[in-house]
């Protein structure tokens, strides 16, 4: 890491350079080819008027960022969050280039995202903001274009939106332009707990490897959405792992003997939020990420793990949930300490795989049974995982390192296949 000082670990974007800059160094592929494959192919801001039901008017940005479309569509979720700006968008549609490469499905990488309040705002004015920014971006999305998807904040409802703006835009229904959509849409069985599903698959051949049995294990799970709740209640309930702490944006809660997520999702439908759960302690976000158990499962946001608080981790494996939890910072001191990082392009990969076969399933306009999905999910998680573990054995890397060298290395072979234009 030799220019690491010129990276700022708190940017996203920064981030995921230093990372690329990491793999590609190990790699024998032309210095333009990896400049261009670094960066993103297009991007679009879009700004637009939103009315609040109060009448208040405020203008929004709202972006869409296309990294890749060498070996497919672009694919990639929604954002909306106050954080969200165009360096973060352009980070997490990086992600989804080569988190597609590792799971070798056929799609590039994008992201999309609007700078907002989302927990704010009532479902109706949900509803106008996804509607405009759709309509603002409709001109560059589209089934074999760029297949947007749900991510913080934007869920099955928002995808039913987005089939409805997107379709009367181009006069017929479309609903292959989205993926995790409701089912009565053309959704598919499994996708709404399609990336915990895949970090269940990766986490158990990790388990094996470490010699770790999961009936035996604890884990401590960051963030409570679609991807923190599905992974807590698979991990205790197919896996056997017991999980100790949960959190969301509010804080944690943590029981050492335990906590039943059935009863903790009970809890957060009635309350809004895990905290104040009555059988447990509370705790803070950051204590969670340091408590002593053999799985941590970031599963909110990015730069969770920094160096500031990487070398208080005291998990063995780390499963990365969400996207860009962990900097490289932080990976150097992890791997020193022995700790198993499953990277985010390989261990979160089921939320785009099974969008994926959304996306064939509309297609064909032919329908598959739930366990046709896990089937299929388990073999392409498996294969990827053992595709990035075999090549960090034989390269002696880190398994983020592996799964960026696999990636760039599809991608940059697309691109010498296809050739340059004209
Ligand atoms: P979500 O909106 O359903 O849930 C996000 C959760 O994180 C909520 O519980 C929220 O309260 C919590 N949170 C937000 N800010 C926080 C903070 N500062 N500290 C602690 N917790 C915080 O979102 P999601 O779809 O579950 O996505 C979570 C992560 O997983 C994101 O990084 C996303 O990019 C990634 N991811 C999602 C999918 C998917 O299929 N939804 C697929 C791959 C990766």
């Amino acid at each position: 890491m030799s220019t690491i000082h010129t990276y700022d670990e708190l940017k996203p974007l920064d981030m995921h350079n230093l990372q690329f800059d990491i793999a590609a160094e190990r790699l024998n592929i032309q210095p333009w080819i990896l400049e261009k494959i670094k960066h993103p192919r297009r991007e679009f801001v879009v700004r637009f008027p939103m009315r609040y039901d109060d009448g208040r008017v405020e203008l929004l940005t709202g972006y869409r960022v296309q990294h890749n479309t060498l070996r497919g569509p672009a694919k990639g979720g929604i954002r909306y969050h106050p954080q969200v700006d165009l360096d973060e968008v352009r980070a997490l549609a990086a992600l989804m280039t080569w988190k597609c490469a590792v799971a070798n499905i056929p799609f590039g990488g994008a992201k999309g995202g609007v700078q907002c309040d989302p927990t704010s705002m009532s479902p109706q004015e949900v509803e106008r903001l996804t509607r405009r920014y759709i309509w603002e971006i409709s001109p560059f999305i589209g089934p074999d274009q760029d297949i947007p998807a749900p991510d913080v904040n934007t869920n099955p409802q928002v995808m039913a939106w987005i089939v409805d703006t997107y379709s009367v835009f181009r006069g017929h229904t479309c609903n292959s332009v989205v993926t995790g959509k409701p089912l009565e849409l053309g959704g598919t069985l499994g996708r709404l707990t399609a990336t915990a599903q895949g970090l269940a698959y990766v986490l158990e051949e990790a388990a094996k490897i470490r010699k770790i049995s999961l009936s035996d294990a604890t884990a401590a799970i960051q963030g409570f959405g679609n991807v923190g709740s599905n992974a807590a209640y698979i991990l205790e309930n197919d896996l056997g792992v017991k999980v100790i702490a949960v959190s969301d944006v509010h804080g944690g809660i943590y029981n050492p003997r335990g906590l039943s997520i059935r009863a903790v999702k009970d809890w957060v439908n009635r309350t809004g939020s895990v905290i104040n759960y009555p059988d447990a302690d509370t705790i803070t976000n950051e204590e969670l990420l340091v408590l002593p158990c053999d799985i941590l499962v970031p599963a909110a946001l990015e730069n969770q793990i920094t160096k500031k608080n990487a070398e208080k981790v005291q998990a063995r494996i780390i499963l990365e949930g969400a996207n860009g939890p962990t900097t490289p910072f932080a990976d150097e001191i992890l791997e020193g300490n022995g700790i198993l990082v499953i990277p985010d392009i390989l261990a979160n990969a089921g939320g785009v795989t099974v969008s994926y076969f959304e996306w064939v399933q509309n297609i064909q306009k032919l329908f598959w049974t739930e366990s046709d999905v896990k089937a299929k999910l388990r073999m392409v998680m498996t294969k990827a995982f053992y595709d990035v573990y075999d090549l960090a054995s034989r390269e002696k890397v880190s398994m983020r390192t592996a799964a960026y060298m696999l990636a760039i290395e599809r991608v940059a072979e697309a691109k010498i296949l296809r050739g340059i234009f004209p």
